[in-house]
């Protein structure tokens, strides 16, 4: 039986990715609800395509650096902070500002999610070595 985690190392992402790099998680993960990719794009760059998707929402999370965004035409600025979720059918684009624009951007099945945490989570009896008692 395997073990019940995954877990991979991107680095940093200036460090590590570089040059409009996008690193896949999903397949090194094992992941079964989602695809996470990690993206770095250079000053300037942007996607040469507008895209949407069938099923999938996507939440981009902005780590570093700033761009903009278009969804269904309507363009707006993004920077470090930024979190945006972006309905599958919705059209967008993304562009990196001067700055570079590093970003998580995170797919999920829409509507897929029933509960989270609070009804999700069951507090268990066994102990990790760092909780004395
Ligand atoms: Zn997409």
């Amino acid at each position: 039986m395997g073990k019940n985690y995954s877990m991979m190392n991107i680095g940093t992402f200036k460090g590590n990715l570089t040059e409009n790099e996008r690193v896949m998680a999903g397949k090194e993960l094992a992941l079964t609800g989602s695809e996470i990719s990690f993206n770095y794009m250079q000053a300037g760059q942007y996607t040469p395509f507008v895209h949407s998707h069938k099923q999938n929402e996507e939440v981009y999370i902005v780590v570093n650096g700033s761009g903009k965004l278009m969804v269904d035409g309507e363009e707006f600025e993004i920077q470090t902070g930024s979190v945006i979720r972006v309905a599958p059918a919705a059209e967008r684009a993304i562009k990196a500002e001067s700055g570079g624009l590093t970003f998580i951007c995170i797919q999920t099945h829409a509507n897929s999610l029933t509960q989270a945490t609070q009804d999700d989570a069951i507090i268990n009896e066994s102990k990790a070595s760092w909780m004395k008692g």
